[in-house]
């Protein structure tokens, strides 16, 4: 086997997974197909990463990825393709070769979701993004759109906010489901015309954008929003096509509390994975705990998870059943009495 373990994915579950499976030893590779420090990078500010109380999604993304580089995993530059099956593990098919490993770490996260309407891929990069940091300076006092109401959607607003004339916050619903600090931080700004219970139907330009058709989803009323720039946040897909584990209805990868994934060896962490939530900081956690996994696995220390083995399992697992696979991963017996 070429390695250990092959980490695909170099964000904060990728680089944090690293960390820990060098320090175990492990022969690592971490496979990243854009940016070293993942889609982090992409954002203004992180304010809630514990032990950085203000930095810069480019400078998170260079301290992660340094941390991670001092313990010398090979880190490759590729898209990863297909997980395959293998004698003894796993073949990792890539467009830059093919990696033979004992185990897998998919830590691929998730894209940002297109929105689907006329124009949206004809003016992406001439007025359509879904980085407001990379792209938000050429709308300089202009006036723009953002779309979504989450988290993502309000903080680079707050970014967009310093630097063009006016935004159009564009929300399906009738109010803002971002984090309470970030909503009050939002609400207070002067150059703010929220468009509630409407959706994007169209996006006009010549040459690049010079409008969009908002749809009331209540009346049914279209209108045109005369803007220079689109920035959308609707949420994401889970990157996850090249492996064929149990996913979610979302594509997003289903795993015990160990991380482990429906395939022996295999193990998921981050953005990628069914879960409640999706931050850095949880990722970074992830990543850890699927490396000492990973780890523990290879010593024949952690056993698969049959239930998630089975297709016919449910998919939500009731605390009695995630108590019963964390007993079978450390090779307890137990008895799992159910109504
Ligand atoms: C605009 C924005 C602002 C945000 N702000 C915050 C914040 O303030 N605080 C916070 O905690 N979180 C924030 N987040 C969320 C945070 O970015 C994610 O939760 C976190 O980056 C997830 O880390 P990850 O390692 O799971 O995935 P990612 O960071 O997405 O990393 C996955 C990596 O895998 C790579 N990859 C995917 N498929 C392949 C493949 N086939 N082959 C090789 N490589 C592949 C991708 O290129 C990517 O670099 C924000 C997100 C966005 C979009």
């Amino acid at each position: 086997m070429d390695y250990d373990v092959i980490i695909v994915g170099g964000g904060p579950a990728g680089l944090s997974a690293a960390v820990y499976a060098r320090r175990a030893n492990l022969k690592t590779a971490v496979i990243e197909k854009l940016t070293f420090g993942g889609i982090i990078t992409t954002t203004d500010l992180i304010e809630n990463y514990l032990g950085f109380p203000a930095i810069s999604g480019a400078d998170f993304g260079k301290a992660i990825q340094e941390h991670a580089m001092k313990y010398n995993p090979d880190m490759i530059q590729a898209e990863v393709k297909l997980v395959k099956d293998v004698d003894g593990g796993y073949e990792v098919q890539t467009d830059a070769g093919n990696f033979t490993t004992k185990t897998v770490i998919v830590a691929s996260g998730a894209a940002p979701k297109k929105l689907g309407v006329p124009g949206e891929s004809e003016y992406f990069g001439r007025g359509v993004s879904t980085c407001a940091t990379c792209d938000g300076p050429f709308f300089a006092k202009k006036d723009v759109a953002v779309v979504g109401g989450g988290d993502s959607a309000v903080s680079e607003g707050l970014y967009l906010a310093r630097l063009v004339n006016k935004i159009y916050l564009i929300h399906r619903r009738d109010r803002l489901r971002a984090e309470p600090i970030l909503q009050q931080r939002f609400m207070s700004l002067s150059n703010v015309e929220f468009v509630w219970n409407s959706v994007v139907t169209k996006i006009e330009g010549d040459k690049k954008v010079n409008g969009v058709i908002v749809k009331n989803l209540l009346t049914g009323e279209e209108k045109e929003l005369k803007v220079s720039a689109v920035f959308i946040y609707i949420g994401e897909v889970p990157q996850t096509g090249f492996v064929d584990v149990r996913k979610d209805d979302h594509g997003y990868i289903i795993t015990d509390e160990n991380m482990q994934t429906s395939k022996p060896g295999i193990f998921a962490a981050g953005d990628c994975r069914h879960s409640l939530t999706k931050q850095a900081i949880i990722s970074a956690g992830e990543g850890a705990l699927a490396a000492i996994a990973a780890q523990m696995y290879i010593e024949g220390r952690l056993k698969a998870t049959q239930e998630l083995a089975n297709p016919s399992a449910p998919n939500r697992h009731s605390y009695g059943v995630r108590l019963g696979q964390t007993l079978r991963a450390y090779g307890k017996d137990f008895v799992l009495f159910a109504d």
